[in-house]
């Protein structure tokens, strides 16, 4: 892989590569951005990039470096190898590091936090001369799990930074980042890539799929194409069909019991057969609120007559726009009001499935009032 093989965001691809043309390489960067939009990955081609034996700035692809950071495409990977060769050994003495070579190390959480035993390799590391390498190169994915009462640890290289040494840290929550290292980094900011970027890109990588498939997952993505790559299409249409009989429900007052009791069970992840663990139905509430929020975002871009913002299910678009004819805006910001509550309660012990029918059927009231 090449940058011009690289989807989206054009301009940070731009940045990076008159860096590597003018050879004024940044000590630490941060790249930042939703999840799924190609951080890590354009981070990995950057390594690539300033350690290509051939010459600084290409991908040469065939290369003794190269070669060996075409590993980092599949990091789920070297992350599980590293793990199975500490085996039992303590954390904190055997930092959990991912080297694809010498001169290139990855961190990444070593379960919730990137711990101080490795914030302090790469301190080590970073004073040492680069060996068969241009540059030392860390990657820190996730940085905002840096151990926040820790990371002035990296503070040392980022304040004296040692020659020929680059840090990039990756983040899809920049503002969690102690402010102490933030400040000191150049920031990338990656935006959303666009509906049809991710659909011509899944034309050539998701070929199995219909049309309409492509353009239901672009769509549905919100901009991440690795939300896209990653989903489970007949699940996200059994999903937002519940998600859809909800709304219809709050909007229509029109009732009908069993059908609610099935689409609530579902979006609570109580339906179905296998028992879901309390991890597994936390994450299906989120999945559904997810997808109760973009369709009630769809609902006000049709009332407000702006579809262009960006329609989340293209495909509804006739009854979406049958239903925003029967609200008013105050009713959609009292039926999101009530959501965000529902999101908010998560963490207790509230009766998830029961929360989503009341909200159907009562908090946002009736439309009629302002319609
Ligand atoms: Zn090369």
């Amino acid at each position: 892989m090449t940058f011009a093989d690289f989807v989206g965001n054009l301009r940070v691809v731009r940045v990076l590569e008159r860096m590597l043309a003018s050879e004024r390489v940044p000590h630490a960067l941060l790249f930042a951005g939703q999840k799924g939009v190609g951080k890590f990955t354009l981070a990995t081609l950057f390594a690539r990039a300033l350690n290509c034996e051939r010459k600084q700035g290409e991908i040469c692809g065939a290369c003794g470096n190269c070669r060996a950071l075409g590993a980092l495409d599949d990091l789920e990977g070297m992350k599980a190898a590293a793990l199975k060769e500490r085996g039992g050994a303590n954390p904190e003495t055997v930092p959990l590091l991912l080297r694809p070579h010498s001169s290139v190390t990855v961190l990444v959480p070593d379960g919730a936090y990137i711990r101080v035993s490795q914030m302090r390799a790469v301190v080590r590391q970073a004073y040492i001369q680069p060996a068969g390498a241009r540059r030392n190169v860390f990657l820190i994915d996730e940085a905002e799990r840096l151990r926040f009462d820790y990371a002035d640890v990296l503070l040392k290289v980022l304040e004296e930074p040692p020659e020929r040494t680059t840090l990039i840290l990756v983040t899809a929550a920049p503002f969690e980042l102690r402010a102490t290292l933030r400040s000191r980094c150049i920031p990338l900011f990656f935006a959303p890539l666009c509906a049809d970027e991710i659909e011509s890109y899944l034309a050539a990588h998701r070929r199995e799929w219909k049309a309409a498939e492509r353009q239901l997952a672009a769509a549905a993505a919100a901009g991440s194409l690795g939300t896209a790559l990653s989903l489970d299409l007949d699940r996200y249409r059994q999903m937002r069909a519940e998600a859809l009989e909800l709304v219809r429900t709050a909007v229509t007052r029109r009732l009908d019991p069993e059908r609610l009791f099935a689409a609530s069970a579902a979006l609570a992840g109580k339906g179905g057969s296998a028992e879901l663990d309390p991890g597994e139905r936390r994450e299906t509430l989120e999945f559904s609120l997810d997808l109760l929020y973009s369709l009630l975002a769809d609902v006000l871009y049709l009332k407000t007559d702006t579809p262009e913002l960006g329609l989340r299910h293209p495909d509804l678009r006739s009854e979406l726009h049958g239903l925003s004819r029967q609200v008013g805006r105050e009713w959609l910001g009292r039926a999101v009001g009530y959501l965000d509550r529902i999101e908010g309660w998560q963490r207790r012990n509230v009766n998830r499935q029961l929360a989503l029918e009341t909200w159907a059927l009562g908090p946002a009231g009736p439309p009629a009032a302002d319609r």
